[in-house]
């Protein structure tokens, strides 16, 4: 975090909290809860790099069926910011097209997080996504991610509260799993979503024309609509990365 905004805008840490990636008290998460609560979101996530360096900002993107979205948004407010790809190793092979049509379109450097090969190939051996797939994103997913966090200091999504009900109460700025978490689009409706993917005639993942709304693995990952296509009969419905 750039100190010389933190001191400015922030009261002094509390010692008693437990610690984040960003080293925030509760008391401070809340002060910036409050001072973005009332921005748009594009507004959010511009004031963010006040607060934070960019090379200390994790953004991360599935490549799934509305990334550009997102992507369009980080592209326009802050050129430089790298993005994470977290490769499961089981991607569809137009999903790694289309990261690679976005990257391109706009200019993106996106590095891959993988997990360690014998953990996934474990995985290909086992059938891991079939009897235990919490294991199996905990393994190619969660890990992978993980690793990498103690980096940064703050945690980009672009998840909004509409999509399930766990996200459904999430606040803009939160800490999960000893990251600080960044919410910017939380409270931005579908139809807002989508008039801004109309204005902006950004492309969809090539699989959205076939009856894909939401999409991830292919062994975990069917038509649907919303994200009923993902892990179809299993009570999963998140892959573990923002629980
Ligand atoms: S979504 Fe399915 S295949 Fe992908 S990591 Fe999770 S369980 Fe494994």
């Amino acid at each position: 975090m750039s100190e010389a905004a933190t001191a400015e805008r922030l009261p002094l840490e509390a010692e008693q909290d437990p610690p984040n990636s960003a080293g925030l008290s509760a008391q401070q998460i809340d002060a910036l809860n409050a001072e973005f609560a009332d921005l748009h979101f594009e507004e959010r996530i511009r004031r963010l790099y006040d607060h934070f360096a960019v090379d200390k900002v994790l953004v991360t993107s599935s490549f799934a069926a509305t990334s550009a979205y997102f992507l369009h948004i980080i592209h326009r407010i802050r050129a430089d910011q790298r993005v994470a790809f977290i490769d499961t190793g089981y991607h569809f092979q137009q999903t790694l097209e289309y990261k690679d049509y976005l990257s391109q379109l706009y200019g993106l450097e996106v590095f891959a997080l993988k997990a360690e090969d014998w953990k996934h190939q474990f995985t290909v051996d086992d059938h891991t996504w079939e009897k235990n797939p919490d294991f199996c994103c905990s393994i190619n997913k969660v890990e992978p991610l993980e690793a990498v966090k103690p980096n940064y200091h703050v945690w980009v999504s672009s998840l909004m509260g509409w999509q399930t009900d766990n996200r459904s109460d999430m606040q803009i700025f939160e800490v999960r799993r000893g990251i600080l978490k960044f919410n910017p689009m939380i409270d931005v409706s579908r139809e807002q979503r989508d008039a801004y993917i109309a204005e902006h005639e950004l492309p969809f993942h090539p699989l959205v024309a076939e009856g894909y709304q939401s999409i991830g693995c292919t062994h975990c990952t069917v038509k649907g609509d919303g994200r009923s296509g993902r892990w179809a009969g299993k009570p999963k419905t998140e892959c573990g990365l923002h629980l």
